[in-house]
């Protein structure tokens, strides 16, 4: 489908990267049906889109005026069947493969022959996620990162099956977002986790070793490698249980040895030291 007929947008899962996908696609004047199984999960997302609005409006990136229009374009829905309007198909549920399997099986089946979907996974195979569709051709990765309204790029991953012409219209959707799309093909962790990842645990793997505190690592690649953040500050934000699930899909589909996740790394997530989100991780973040 040309690039130039999408018009309406489904984004399947308002979590985390569900409610910064529909923002920025209502942002760029498209209709969003953002889909999620409860209503309590659509008024969160709804809530965190209105805020991130605010954020925008007070840095004068928005005006006043247009907070209500972007999220009057906002369609919360439960109801799957709702997504049969769809001119394009965006999925962002949890990272379980009976769980995409689930949905995919769904929006394949009410979606119009024509429209692609999307995968949002940060570490499935696409080529897998396709062939579990009837339409592997018109199947597609933009992996957003997150915060989605805040950071440019999307790796726009090219499943085995992918055509050219659903590649292209995927690289000018992510373009009319505002985004920078960058070209990749189907491999374990794709280029942002096969690079950041062993970056991360090799930060771990200095700790363990005592070659370094966890401050004298980020501070070594902050100062000295301009680095907005160090690799552990930002292990402890994304989450050490999410890096060392990353780590075993690349050990897993590369077979290397040098993917192995560091010890250090799967005792912290033994020991429920998760990062922000458990208020503990490589630092303590309970005050
Ligand atoms: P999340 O857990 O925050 O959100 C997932 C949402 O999907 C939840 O609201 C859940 O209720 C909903 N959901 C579950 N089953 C559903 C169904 N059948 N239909 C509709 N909604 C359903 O997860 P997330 O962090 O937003 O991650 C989503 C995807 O994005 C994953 O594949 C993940 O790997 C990927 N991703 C995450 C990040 C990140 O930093 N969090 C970055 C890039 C990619």
């Amino acid at each position: 489908m040309s690039v130039d007929l999408i018009e309406t947008v489904a984004v399947l899962g308002a979590g985390t990267m569900g409610n910064g996908i529909a923002h920025v696609f209502a942002r760029a004047g498209y209709k969003v049906i953002l889909r999620d199984m409860e209503q309590r999960f659509l008024d969160r997302a709804l809530e965190t889109v209105g805020k991130n609005l605010d954020r925008e409006i007070k840095k004068g990136k928005l005006a006043e005026a247009e907070k209500s229009s972007v999220l009057g374009r906002l369609q919360p829905v439960t109801e799957m069947n709702a997504i049969a309007a769809a001119d394009f198909i965006v999925e962002a549920v949890p990272e379980k493969i009976e769980v995409k399997r689930a949905v995919l099986t769904d929006a394949d089946r009410l979606a119009r022959p024509e429209v692609i979907i999307a995968s949002n996974t940060s570490s499935i195979s696409m080529t897998t996620l396709a062939a579990l569709t009837k339409r592997p051709d018109r199947f597609v990765g933009m992996h957003f990162m997150n915060p989605v309204p805040v950071m440019v790029l999307v790796e726009v991953i090219r499943a085995l099956q992918t055509s050219d012409a659903t590649f292209e219209t995927t690289m000018k959707l992510a373009e009319k977002l505002g985004k920078k799309p960058v070209a990749v093909n189907d491999a374990p962790g794709f280029v942002s986790n096969r690079v950041l990842m062993p970056l991360i645990n090799e930060a771990a793997y200095c700790v363990m070793e005592g070659v370094a505190t966890a401050e004298a690592v980020d501070a070594v690649m902050k100062t000295g490698m301009n680095h907005p953040m160090g690799p552990l500050e930002l292990a402890d934000f994304i989450g050490l249980d999410v890096c060392v699930d990353i780590m075993h899909v690349l050990h897993e589909g590369l077979g290397d040895p040098k993917y192995r996740a560091c010890p250090l790394l799967k005792s912290y997530v033994a020991a429920g030291w998760l990062g922000r989100k458990s208020g503990r991780g490589f630092y303590n973040y309970s005050q």
